[in-house]
């Protein structure tokens, strides 16, 4: 029998053997933390690999409301929801200057019976939540704060080498280790990658009027520009986060103003919405593309988040879609007796490719179009917006199938608990 012995971080490393659990984790952003408390929760001996830095540079993200009650499952929410803003409402403004102008639209959570869509959190606040609550998990979750090296499929198991010198054996590995996911390369799994002509620049503001639990997206020639509720702070009654979408010559103009500039420009752009400005830390900027998959998964390992899928930050999908891959993959492995199981797996897949296919192909089009400067396209969706403005049954569909909550296929773990 192998002998086990105790380390600092209360993991067990064999004398003679590699040490053997159900699923390993590689990557410990959102998605891979994320995926170690659910399986975890499920009385797996999970693995997370990998260590904590998520940088503070304006990035925040728009959890909807199946994310949330995925967080509220797994015992999370308790340690994010001190750091997140509701959005009750998310209101849509064409600013393209074209000739067809439709009505701002606006989304009111309470038309579909939830008293938010979802909650606005820092990335770095969720991430340090969730890996706090990682470290609490118990000895069924070791965290030891070391990268893969490399992942081998060998059949029966996969086997991993840490960046520690462990050897690890796994039944399920889940590859949450981000775009350029290395344990997705080891599978060779065929990606596409597009490029869109956009900087996405990313920050935090304070400012003098309330945002009113309220998003706004205006449409620009050059992409989306959003903003989005983040908590007060004793020091900054009103804050919010700022998704600007520009073009790359402009995004370089912009990186060049100094805070009391940028916050006058931004002022600028939002036509004052929310009055006078100032900057609050660093700024991010992020060239937008998209990444597609070929297969969600291949032998004993799935892929999850943005190993499996990149789109624009439109519509809050990212993470949101990343956290669904996690909720479906667990439904997928957890009435087998092997986690890693084949047919389980391919179930997994399968089911992947109609939602995450239809989220990025819903995510170009938009993006396409706000880019096009082609008349039929601006009128195009001019008239989509106005149905959407007027027509509340075909608004309320939107707004549920934005949400994807408590569909057939939600996942079990993110419908409500009121409708589970
Ligand atoms: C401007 C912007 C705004 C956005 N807004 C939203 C939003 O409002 N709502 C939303 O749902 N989504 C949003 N998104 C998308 C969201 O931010 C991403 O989907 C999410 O952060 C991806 O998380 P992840 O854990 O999959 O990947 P990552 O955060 O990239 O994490 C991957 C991790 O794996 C680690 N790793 C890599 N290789 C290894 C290895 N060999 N061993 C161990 N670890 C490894 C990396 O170090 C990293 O920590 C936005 C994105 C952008 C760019």
């Amino acid at each position: 029998m192998a002998q086990l012995n105790d380390t600092a971080d209360g993991s067990r490393k064999s004398a003679v053997g590699p040490r053997h659990v159900d699923v390993a984790v590689i990557g410990a952003g959102a998605a891979g933390l994320v995926a170690a408390l659910v399986f975890a929760r499920d009385g797996y001996r999970v693995l997370l690999a990998g260590s904590v830095k998520a940088a503070r540079d304006g990035r925040t993200v728009a959890l909807l409301d199946g994310s949330v009650s995925l967080l509220k499952r797994i015992g999370a929410w308790d340690a994010v929801a001190p750091h997140a803003a509701p959005l009750a409402t998310m209101r849509i403004i064409d600013d393209k200057g074209s000739l067809v102008r439709p009505p701002p639209v606006a989304f009111d959570s309470a038309e579909i019976g939830l008293p938010a869509f979802g909650y606005n959190v820092e990335n770095a606040d969720l991430v340090e939540a969730l890996a706090e609550c990682a470290r609490q998990a118990g000895p069924d979750l070791t965290f030891p704060g070391t990268d893969v090296v490399s992942v081998v499929d060998e059949g029966p198991l996969c086997r991993l080498n840490l960046g520690d010198g462990e050897v690890v054996t796994a039944s399920l590995v889940v590859a949450a280790d981000g775009r350029r996911s290395p344990a997705r390369e080891a599978t060779g799994i065929a990606t596409r990658e597009w490029s869109y002509p956009q900087v996405a620049v990313t920050l935090i503001l304070t400012h003098r009027l309330p945002h009113r639990d309220t998003s706004t997206e205006f449409h620009t020639r050059e992409g989306a520009f959003t903003l989005v509720p983040l908590p007060s702070r004793p020091e900054a009654a009103h804050r919010s986060s700022l998704v600007w979408m520009m073009a790359p010559e402009r995004a370089d103009r912009i990186a060049a103003l100094d805070d009391s500039a940028m916050a006058r420009a931004v002022e600028d752009r939002a036509h004052s919405l929310l009055g006078a400005m100032a900057v609050e830390g660093n700024r991010g900027s992020v060239p937008m593309g998209g990444l597609s998959v070929r297969s969600y998964a291949a032998g004993r390992i799935a892929l999850v988040g943005e190993a499996a899928h990149v789109f624009p930050p439109i519509g809050a999908q990212g993470l949101n879609l990343g956290l669904r891959d996690i909720a479906a993959l667990r439904d997928a492995v957890v009435d087998q007796a092997d986690p890693g199981d084949r047919a389980a797996l391919a179930s997994y897949d399968r089911g992947r490719r109609l939602d995450v296919g239809l989220r990025t192909r819903g995510v170009d089009l938009l993006n396409r179009s706000l880019l096009s400067g082609f008349l039929p396209v601006d009128v195009a969706r001019g008239i989509g917006l106005s149905l959407l403005d007027r027509i509340g049954p075909l608004r309320r569909a939107v707004m549920r199938s934005g949400l994807a909550a408590d569909e057939p296929t939600t996942p079990s773990l993110m419908r409500r608990a009121d409708a589970a």
